[in-house]
């Protein structure tokens, strides 16, 4: 008899009860709805999972030991933004207008650049790894599968043991959970393990396709096709009138039991601070910044004494949030939070004797601009 992996972290989930009760073993035909034996533990587990219900996770059982306190906040470091040179600019601006294949490069060749301002921002994100749970009932064709419902009381779903991936890595596991599997009539094919054929509906034959069941030819001929009998044999069926059940793989009978699907994903909130520079905040998002803090623990502590108050609040807030959204219906595993700083520079420039301005920003200095004077080379001498 196989034995449940039941994991070794003393949890009990009080709602998974360990009273037990016999399964009602199905004797003749029965419709899926009735198929599935009640479970201890498991009541209410659907057919093809709960998809139904807004909430198809099983809420992870109360810890038995405390949780570990976050450690408290680092000390701020000292945080340093850095500025970029003329020349820097420069040469991202020279290689943002030769990427485009129109641009005149003139207006970066002459342009004279008047003014540089620094208008560096802060992108806060807080990334939380989860472990969710969720049981369907499952059927597969019965080849002789341990029935095991019943020897024992199964376990509760945050019982039994899976593998984790490393932190941060997004993965799925489906486990069989023990003690539940046992065998049924297959309800597609009344247990016979055959279905009528639904090419020729059960007859085995259908009308000539040479003669179009006429038995003739256009020159009253008779069919050679079909000896003149206007009929061939189905080819679906190889004339039998029945197919095999796909359900049951023709075995009449299905092993029904209960799957786990574990899912672990991580659920990544951000904020970015509000800058002056006139840059849309939507750009920043292609771009990385500068990394000032980085913090991964079992449960982070929100940042405090950041500079930019904004950046602490949203960092409180989003603490909060994903504490309230994600330990009621999976269980937290880590949390990392990260700072980067993003630094922004708007050049201006003066051409032919207008002001113009771009912007560069991001570690890859990426540049952007709206107003670029040059944008057809051809109208350019
Ligand atoms: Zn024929
Ligand atoms: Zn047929
Ligand atoms: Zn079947």
């Amino acid at each position: 008899m196989q034995r449940p992996n039941v994991s070794n972290d003393g949890i009990i989930n009080p709602v998974y009860g360990l009273t037990f009760s016999a399964p009602v073993m199905a004797a003749g035909p029965a419709p899926p709805a009735n198929m599935f034996n009640t479970v201890p533990g498991y009541e209410g587990t659907l057919a093809g999972g709960g998809k139904k219900h807004a909430s198809g996770y099983l809420p992870p059982p109360m810890p038995s030991a405390p949780m570990p306190a976050p450690e408290q906040a680092p000390r701020s470091p000292d945080w340093h933004i850095p500025r970029i040179s003329e020349d820097s600019a420069r040469e991202a601006f020279a290689t943002y207008v030769s990427s485009k294949c129109c641009y005149s490069s003139a207006p970066v060749r002459e342009g004279v650049i008047t003014n540089m301002e620094p208008f560096n921002t802060y992108r806060y994100r807080l990334e939380t790894f989860t472990e969710s749970r969720s049981t369907e009932w499952s059927q597969e064709p019965f080849k002789g599968q341990v029935l095991d419902a019943g020897a024992q009381p199964a376990p509760g779903p945050w019982q039994i043991a899976a593998q984790a991936p490393a932190f941060f890595q997004d993965h799925k596991q489906t486990v069989k959970v023990p003690y539940t599997s046992s065998i049924k009539n297959c309800h597609m094919c009344q247990g016979v393990g055959r279905k009528p054929c639904t090419t020729c509906a059960g007859a085995g034959t259908k009308p000539c396709r040479m003669c179009n069941g006429s038995g003739h030819r256009e020159s009253n001929d008779r069919c050679m096709h079909c000896n003149g009998c206007g009929h061939e044999k189905c080819s679906s069926c190889s004339g039998n009138g029945t197919c095999q059940c796909d359900t049951c793989q023709g075995k009449g009978k299905l092993l029904v039991f209960i799957n786990l699907n574990v899912k672990w994903s991580t659920e990544k909130d951000e904020f970015v601070a509000q800058d002056t520079s006139g840059l849309a905040a939507k750009r920043l998002g292609t771009v990385t910044g500068k990394e000032l803090f980085k913090d991964a623990q079992f449960m982070v502590y929100p940042v405090a004494g950041f500079p930019d108050v904004s950046v602490a609040q949203a960092s409180e807030r989003l603490v909060g949030d994903h504490r309230v959204k994600y330990a009621q219906t999976s269980r937290i595993l880590q949390q990392r939070q990260t700072i980067e700083l993003i630094p922004i520079t708007k050049v201006n420039y003066m051409w032919k004797g207008k002001p113009y301005l771009y912007y560069v920003y991001g570690n890859e200095f990426k540049v952007y601009t709206a107003d670029y004077p040059a944008t057809c080379c051809c109208s350019i001498i």
